[in-house]
């Protein structure tokens, strides 16, 4: 069978769903305003929530490393590649989190496929929602442990499924704030399930950190929990540390058991040393600069208002992704070509990213927008919505 006209079958029945994906080339850094195509656009899909990703201080601290350590790490952890930078760092982020140790992951998706993999065997049992991230999702295909998945939120179909479990180890797994909907996970609710069942709960809190609780401690800070509720706390440093990477934070024996069973961590070239020392420096703006959430909260409730008196379809956040439900792929696609045509850049999401016939622009925010940026988002979106009815 020839390869090309093979592949090409599954590439037609996509563009013909309007679910095609393209890349569009940035030829600026990552801020409010972004160029591609040498034009300028004010930028709603980046998650850089709290615009660290071009800060200063954060850039003048990866050059100063790089200086001092180069740009590659030159091995994984177990080997050479551990580096000073990465040390201070897992232990600036155990104390943040208040938990005994962290670990430096080289990616969110790595750090999920590594913890599920390194805790579950065949016998076990692995619960997640329905809209965790593909990461998650992906982690629990791989391992060998038993996969149920209950629906978005549903507390009284997890209860259901934990109940009907033989399992000795189960393990619940929720994102904290969901990457798509941008709701938070009911982490109290949870913690009363896992204790009831005798369930560890591991909570993926990528979109949390950084954002949400008064210190940025992100879901759990939030919602007033500790360390023995939630046993296992991921972090990604890719959104609004605004670098690269992730971390799992948690008991010593939790992060040695990481350490010796987690294939993603074991087998893979550690972070550059610079990405830590960066990292180090925004944790530092994180902790130091509350004034940065509550900028994003006056951005949330003015967008909110706004869409609410322009009868637009906003879903439950009040977190820094704002969806706004489209319903069709090609409507989405068509709305956001005509915001773009106006210089706005708003991402389109699509199935199988979402559910059938829940395509929603997903609008995000950054620190660095104004009241007037978002001003005029609500007054293109309007347009655009009304030229597509
Ligand atoms: C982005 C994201 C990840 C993946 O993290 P990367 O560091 O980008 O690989 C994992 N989980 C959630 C919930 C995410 O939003």
């Amino acid at each position: 069978m020839n390869l090309d006209n093979s592949l090409q079958d599954a590439l037609r029945e996509r563009r013909a769903k309007s679910l095609y994906r393209q890349r569009t080339c940035v030829e600026s850094a990552q801020g409010v305003e972004i160029v591609r195509n040498g034009k300028s656009y004010l930028s709603f899909c980046s998650n850089d929530y709290l615009g660290l990703a071009n800060h200063p201080k954060v850039i003048e601290a990866f050059n100063l490393a790089a200086k001092k350590y180069g740009v590659g790490s030159g091995a994984s952890h177990l080997v050479c590649g551990h580096s000073h930078e990465h040390h201070a760092l897992e232990e600036a982020l155990a104390d943040f989190t208040g938990r005994s140790r962290a670990l430096l992951f080289s990616s969110g998706y790595m750090a999920n496929m590594g913890v599920i993999n390194a805790l579950l065997k065949r016998g076990d049992t692995v619960f997640e929602d329905r809209l965790n991230h593909a990461s998650l999702i992906d982690g629990a295909l791989l391992s060998a442990a038993d996969f149920k998945r209950f629906r978005h939120n549903d507390l009284a179909h997890l209860e259901q499924q934990l109940s009907q479990s033989n399992s000795i180890r189960k393990v619940i797994v929720v994102d904290g704030v969901f990457s798509m909907d941008g709701d938070f996970a009911k982490l109290p609710d949870l913690c009363v399930l896992a204790e009831k069942y005798n369930a560890w709960l591991v909570v993926d809190d990528a979109h949390g950190f950084g954002c949400v609780g008064k210190n940025g401690n992100g879901s759990v800070e939030h919602f007033g929990l500790g360390h023995s509720d939630v046993p296992i706390l991921i972090g990604t440093l890719g959104k609004a540390f605004g670098t690269f990477g992730a971390f799992v934070a948690g008991s010593a024996t939790l992060i040695e058991t990481l350490i010796q069973f987690a294939r993603t961590y074991i087998y893979t070239t550690a972070l550059p040393p610079a990405v830590a020392a960066a990292t180090r420096v925004s944790l530092g703006i994180i902790k130091q600069e509350p004034q940065r959430r509550e900028h994003l909260t006056s951005l949330i409730d003015f967008f909110r208002q706004g869409c609410r008196d322009l009868k637009l379809d906003i879903m439950v956040s009040t977190t820094p992704i704002q969806p706004v439900l489209v319903g069709s792929a090609d409507k989405a696609m068509k709305i956001s070509h005509l915001l773009e045509s106006k210089g706005f850049w708003v991402s389109a999401i699509r199935p199988p990213t979402v559910p059938a016939d829940t395509a929603r622009l997903r609008v995000t925010f950054s620190a660095n927008h104004t009241i007037e940026h978002v001003a005029s988002l609500l007054n293109a979106l309007a347009e655009a919505f009304n030229a597509v009815e």
